[in-house]
């Protein structure tokens, strides 16, 4: 009897000890479970937050591509900083981070040029309860990519010679030196000069970033056939049949029905200059706004360039600093 008894005294103990250590592991793994699934969850914010921020960067930057890149890196140091990552050092596109007390590194990489960022946020997390089951940390790591989905704006080497112009009026845009009466425009030097046919074709992407009061040269060298190329191929390649229609015939900029699809090549954004085209060699103008136009035709006979001016576009649009918001996309 007596036995027995503490037979059963034992089982009961032995019975203890190990609801005590599954206990023990389900109070461990629930607050450190829910303690690591919300540092999951706020990396994850802050890795995302960093690739937009250093994608919009590298948008905004000017420069060659390890430019854009240091200051896709500046950016993204700043961005962990302001959400409270510690950054005690950085080696190429890695820093060294504390979060929270915990060290770790974020690292930067890119591809598709830079048109691609991606972020890698990777933190040794101190675990709580798991420590009695020797598991005292445990890395916790996100990503995020971000990519920039986006045309750089359609800045052609083409300048407009007036300060004033009539928004939805159709201009015939005369590349006849010193002829005034219908509006006059010239072929401007965006370095390099070897890259104007690319520049007309495709809008400018060099490094220098365009701005109102920026001076420029004239290039009254180009070969004709090299404008009626670039501007045919935007011409043929606008596929929606774009127009414009001026209802009542006036040519005043009113009563004008707009038929142009988003992302139409024959939409191009003219630098308007000041200075009086002289057009014996080079000329110094400088660039006193932009333009958006419509390319309605082009005759290679006369240079006369037809389209319609649709307005005005702010040196914040043509530096990408608008509508950054809605161009870069988090593909993670
Ligand atoms: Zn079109």
């Amino acid at each position: 009897m007596r036995e027995r008894l503490r037979r059963e005294k034992g089982g009961i103990l032995v019975f203890t000890a190990a609801a005590m250590v599954a206990l023990l592991g389900f109070v461990a793994i629930s607050i450190d479970g829910g303690y690591l699934y919300y540092r999951r969850a706020r990396l994850q914010d802050i890795s995302d937050s960093v690739a937009l921020a250093a994608s919009a960067q590298i948008m905004r930057a000017r420069g060659s591509e390890n430019d854009k890149k240091l200051a896709a890196l500046e950016t993204a140091v700043r961005c962990l900083e302001k959400n409270g990552i510690e950054v005690t050092g950085t080696s190429g596109f890695t820093a060294s981070v504390l979060f929270k007390g915990d060290a770790g590194l974020v690292t930067l990489s890119f591809s598709d040029g830079c048109n691609r960022v991606g972020v890698d946020i990777d933190v040794t997390t101190d675990l709580f309860f798991a420590r009695a089951l020797s598991k005292p940390s445990t890395p916790v790591r996100v990503k995020s990519e971000a990519y920039l989905d986006w045309d750089p704006p359609n800045v052609v080497p083409l300048s407009y010679f007036y300060d004033d112009y009539v928004p939805y009026k159709k201009y015939q845009l005369n590349y006849t030196p010193g002829d005034g009466v219908h509006g006059n425009y010239g072929y401007v030097d965006f370095t390099p000069s070897s890259k104007f046919r690319h520049y007309l074709e495709n809008g400018y992407d060099g490094e220098v970033p365009l701005g109102i009061n920026l001076e420029i040269l004239t290039y009254p060298g180009v070969s004709n056939g090299q404008v009626r190329q670039a501007l045919e191929s935007r011409i043929n390649g606008c596929t929606g049949g774009c127009h414009l229609e001026d209802l009542d015939g006036n040519n005043d900029g009113s009563n004008v029905v707009v038929h142009i699809d988003s992302n139409c090549p024959r939409v191009v954004i003219l630098p308007m200059v000041s200075g009086l085209h002289q057009a014996h060699g080079k000329d110094v103008v400088t660039i006193i706004g932009f333009l958006r136009f419509f390319i309605e035709s082009y005759d290679s006979n006369s240079k006369v360039l037809t389209g319609w001016c649709l307005g005005e576009v702010t040196e914040d649009e043509i530096n990408g600093y608008v509508g950054a918001v809605n161009v870069v996309k988090l593909v993670r």
